[in-house]
């Protein structure tokens, strides 16, 4: 079967290369913008994210608008074939307006309002901050609807952060009666107050979290959280809709970040048209602590595709050298940047668009790496790196639009994040919700198996596995499905630390792991948390279904477990629990679910997965074994294969190609059985 998303504006079918663009800082130079567009065409830019802060030198006073300098900037860009992701400005405010309107400013869970600064700092709640943004976002709508520039909306910036003031008291307070069905003892109950006295006999009794108020009642901090999600959401609807009425055709993104926790961006995705986010990972300087930061990028951009069920995202922003606001900004080696560039594009990104494309002269980013130098000309070697990625991106005009269908899926949930996050218990740190999740993920990246990152409500059944770890918190309705995907003949990997709580983190009576007990075939009794050097050991069960041998180390988390329907495939080897199971699999239905009942080193990991991905027969991007540091990612429109070989070690690598015929589309030719990768090298591929 042949899938093909369209591209993102039937204007320019093509990857878009481009960058955060902010003309309205150099309108004191008109020149700038001449060189500008010289500059663009040379790197192979063909997009600018324009005017994203720009709402000062739109409405430089209440009511009084200036378009000039933008339709000057849109009329000149669109004469030379460049396009316009034109932003909303909602990211940050003019002066004026929080000085005349001081409920726009942000108050902090410290119930102190902020004066006027930086950005992102608005009320999400504030009715004349959204009035304010309707009516500019209608002008520009307006102004631009037919500009053969415009192809994509770019929504405010980043949204993020909460606001405490009266407004969204009140609004929290009608969002929880909302939610409860004005019934305050349900809310009593679902956030179990009656401990420490903490019951509400009305409604205005209740209050955000605040430092020097409640943090601990769990019911309200995940209420809370979910809060500050949905009405950011409902802050962002406001903004698109005169857009949706005046240009139905244009397509809606906002720059979303990777696993933010101040956001659900689960339930963000459905509303917008296409998914984009920034990306700003530390690299090093070709040392193994890349090969691990690499697969952390890639489960990233892995979430990112998988939020909207595979559709193409947006690699909205990345740096072309340095990002300034890291401790230490280190340059990018060479070969880093086209490398990063492409990892994106291997995972499911249809564009490479960078912060920034010229550096500013003043202020807090004038170090933040951009295409454009101080010096102001195209002989840098940043500069040339861009147009590197430029040359390629045109050359792979055939893989926009293409997907990565997965057989494996990994759930990420921000709700169980939240609340992993929040439990005292049973570790105060290192519980590390995400850094599990990240190293589950890296043994099907070593191994260039691809991998959906989804959430716990998304359909499991086109997946043969399933793999959960610390599904701490378990909302109504998932245990159900996740039986009826084992059930159905799926394979389940679950750990320690899942099936404790419900959607309110109240914890599950009758023996953890709750309503996957089931399923499992296990009882988790008790937990021991280890101190940070203390180890156990895991031993492989002679004749275990995965017939693998050995012993690993357990640290952080030992679940002491029961099997009941379970088989047991490992047991402890120390303390107190020695010989009792640490690995379990339990046949259910015509499938089966697993319990890691310990965290295993990556050695174990990688061993566990290895054995089952032969035996369920998943698909590699390449039929060949990987050498350390290098992964291969795939994307397909069913029929075209295209397969990314990219090496993140320090040194060179051969890889041995495996069966099939391949051709480098960049060099367009044919390769053969075996290449070799430098050291930051990459390869685009069509399998023939
Ligand atoms: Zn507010």
């Amino acid at each position: 079967m042949t899938r093909r998303f369209p591209p993102l504006s039937p204007k320019c079918p093509h990857f878009l290369h481009g960058g955060d663009y902010n003309p309205d800082q150099w309108r004191h130079m008109p020149e700038i913008l001449d060189e500008d567009v010289r500059l663009m065409k040379l790197s192979g830019c063909n997009a600018m994210s324009t005017a994203i802060f720009a709402w000062t030198a739109l409405e430089p006073e209440e009511g009084r608008f200036e378009f000039g300098w933008l339709d000057n900037v849109m009329d000149k860009l669109a004469d030379n074939d460049v396009y316009v992701v034109l932003a909303t400005p909602s990211g940050a405010r003019p002066a004026w307006m929080a000085r005349k309107y001081p409920e726009v400013l942000r108050v902090g869970a410290d119930r102190r309002r902020i004066l006027y600064c930086v950005r992102h700092n608005h009320c999400y709640t504030s009715p004349l901050y959204r009035r304010k943004c309707a009516i500019i976002n209608r002008k520009l709508a307006e102004r631009y609807k037919d500009h053969p520039a415009l192809i994509l909306w770019h929504i405010s910036n980043e949204y993020g952060g909460e606001c405490h003031c009266e407004l969204c008291q009140d609004a929290f307070r009608n969002w929880l009666k909302k939610k409860y069905d004005n019934d305050l003892d349900h809310l009593n109950r679902a956030w179990w107050t009656s401990f420490w006295s903490h019951t509400y006999t009305d409604w205005s009794q209740i209050e955000s979290p605040a430092p020097h108020g409640e943090m601990h009642l769990h019911g309200l901090t995940l209420d809370w959280k979910r809060f500050v999600s949905d009405q950011t959401i409902d802050f962002y609807l406001n903004e698109i809709k005169p857009l949706r009425e005046i240009t139905p055709d244009i397509k809606i993104t906002t720059n979303l970040m990777g696993t933010y926790l101040g956001i659900d961006l689960r339930k963000f995705a459905p509303h917008l048209d296409v998914v984009s986010w920034d990306s700003y990972p530390s690299w090093r300087a070709a040392t193994k602590e890349d090969v691990e930061l690499a697969s952390s990028v890639a489960f990233h951009h892995d979430l990112n595709r998988s939020l909207r069920s595979g559709q193409p995202f947006m690699l909205m922003e990345s740096t072309p050298s340095v990002t300034n606001w890291q401790l230490v900004p280190k340059l990018k080696r060479p070969g880093l940047h086209f490398l990063s560039s492409l990892q994106a594009v291997a995972h499911g990104s249809d564009t490479v668009q960078y912060f920034q494309w010229r550096k500013g002269q003043g202020s807090w980013e004038k170090f933040h790496g951009a295409v454009v130098d101080h010096c102001g000309h195209e002989n840098t070697r940043v500069f040339r790196d861009v147009a590197q990625v430029g040359e390629a991106l045109k050359k792979m005009d055939c893989i926009v639009g293409t997907t990565t269908p997965a057989e494996v899926a990994l759930i990420f949930d921000w709700e169980n994040a939240w609340a992993i996050h929040d439990a005292c218990g049973p570790r105060r740190e290192k519980k590390d919700y995400l850094p599990t999740c990240v190293s589950h993920h890296r043994a099907f990246w070593k191994r260039g198996i691809p991998v959906d990152v989804i959430g716990m409500d998304d359909d499991f059944s086109r997946y043969k596995m399933l793999i959960a770890p610390m599904l701490y918190m378990i909302r109504p309705g998932v245990a159900d499905r996740i039986e009826a995907f084992v059930r159905a003949g799926g394979t389940l990997v679950a750990t320690y630390l899942s099936g404790i709580t419900d959607e309110n983190d109240r914890c599950h009576l009758g023996g953890f792991p709750g309503p996957l007990r089931k399923v499992l075939g296990i009882w988790a009794e008790e937990i021991d948390a280890l101190y940070d050097d203390d180890r156990n050991h895991v031993v492989m069960t002679p004749g275990n279904p995965l017939g693998l041998a050995g012993e690993s180390e357990a640290s952080i988390f030992c679940d002491l477990i029961h099997a009941e329907t379970a088989q047991v495939a490992a047991t402890y080897r120390d303390d107190f629990y020695a010989g009792r199971p640490a690995l379990t699999r339990n046949c259910f239905g015509t499938g089966a679910a697993w319990y890691m009942a310990s965290r295993n080193e990556e050695k174990f990991l990688q061993a566990f997965y290895d054995e089952l991905a032969a035996h369920l027969k998943l698909g590699r991007a390449l039929d060949t074994d990987l050498p350390e540091g290098v992964t291969a990612q795939m994307r397909t429109d069913g029929s075209r294969v295209f397969v990314f070989l990219m090496n993140f070690a320090q040194e060179e690598r051969t890889i041995v190609l495996g069966k099939g015929k391949f051709r480098d589309l960049l060099a367009d030719k044919e390769l053969p059985g075996r290449v070799t990768l430098p050291c930051y090298g990459c390869f685009v591929l069509e399998r023939g």
